[in-house]
């Protein structure tokens, strides 16, 4: 089968450091044009918003959207009347109303849609669950603590409404969590901590409990420099179950079980071609949830101001 013609739109940070590499190294699929306002990339066909590209001659089969979420709903929404298959940056969109809409949108089209979560795609997801499917859990504990000077320097989507503040790095856990844990949970408390001249949270700190009564915690900030802090710790029956490294390391009663090189891109592409060639949808959006639900319980509380 020729190989599934792609189109990047959005440019930015992450489309460089993982989608094009993530591409180049997986079968099955080329990259053949970009749709991004301020950039260009040698080699391929560049326009500037992505209503140029559906508009032009070059064919493309799928657009990969790499933009932030808030207005990703018109690019998808335009990419699936088009009749192209779309696969969606974490997270899917900016509200739950029109997530499901291109869900719906997919099906009525017969077209995929992958909502991606990449930090899923880590190493020790997948094992993690199988060994947590076996034990009897106690407790679930979240650290997501990083440094947002370093990691999103002067992105100013992020700050705003839709952008999720410091929910854009932790609905990453709650990816992972959504996925380990055997049965479902949901929010009991939230405190989410604004900066004064911010529309999107700095910090937040979250308690859950699972159908089963199982407590489940979560800090999140965005105000740690230093060595940063990317783990979920499970106690359970027989001992701890820790993921390490935002997923890609796992500790079964303390022991170095799993200590993978970083392959999540590679594994969502080679999902997406899989998913191309068999007609189908991939769309969890509980983690986005979870995040909805912060915001909607979520207690405010103001810090000081957040200066770049
Ligand atoms: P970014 O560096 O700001 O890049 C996004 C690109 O989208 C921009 O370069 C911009 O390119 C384009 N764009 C279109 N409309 C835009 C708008 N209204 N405001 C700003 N940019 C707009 O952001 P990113 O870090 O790559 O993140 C993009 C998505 O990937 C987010 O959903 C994020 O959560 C996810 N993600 C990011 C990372 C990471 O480490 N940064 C990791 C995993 C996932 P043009 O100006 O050329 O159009």
């Amino acid at each position: 089968m020729a190989p599934i013609r792609l189109a990047i739109v959005g440019l930015g940070k992450i489309a460089r450091d993982q989608h094009l590499g993530a591409i180049e190294a997986t079968d099955g699929i080329e990259l053949v044009a970009v749709a991004s306002r301020h950039a260009r990339l040698d080699g391929v066909a560049c326009f500037h918003e992505i209503g140029d590209l559906l508009d032009s001659d070059v064919e493309i089969d799928a657009v990969s959207l790499c933009t932030p979420p808030q207005g990703r709903f018109s690019q998808a929404k335009a990419a699936l009347d088009a009749g192209k298959h779309v696969m969606l940056e974490k997270p899917p969109g900016a509200t739950l109303s029109e997530v499901y809409a291109l869900e719906a949108l997919a099906r009525r089209k017969g077209l995929t849609l992958f909502s991606t979560w990449h930090s899923r795609a880590a190493a020790a997801v997948e094992p993690a669950r199988a060994l947590l499917a076996k034990r009897k859990i106690r407790s679930v504990a979240v650290e997501w603590k990083e440094d947002v000077r370093h990691w999103h320097p002067g992105q100013a989507w992020i700050w705003e409404p839709g952008g999720l503040g410091v929910f854009d790095p932790g609905i990453n856990a709650l990816s992972i969590v959504t996925r380990i844990l055997p049965e479902e949970f949901h929010l009991t408390r939230s405190e989410l901590t604004f900066p004064a001249n911010r529309a999107a949270p700095i910090a937040a700190s979250l308690v859950f409990e699972t159908d089963g009564g199982v407590p489940v915690s979560a800090e999140f900030d965005w105000r740690q420099t230093g060595p940063q802090t990317w783990d979920i710790r499970v106690e359970t029956d027989e001992g701890s179950v820790v993921l390490t490294h935002g997923g890609s390391r796992l500790f079964v009663n303390g022991e170095s079980v799993i200590v993978e090189e970083d392959k999540e891109y590679r594994n969502l592409y080679r999902d997406f071609v899989a998913l191309v060639m068999k007609g189908a949808i991939d769309t969890d959006f509980s983690p986005l949830v979870h995040v909805a639900d912060a915001f909607m319980l979520g207690r405010r509380i103001q810090t000081a101001a957040f200066e770049d």
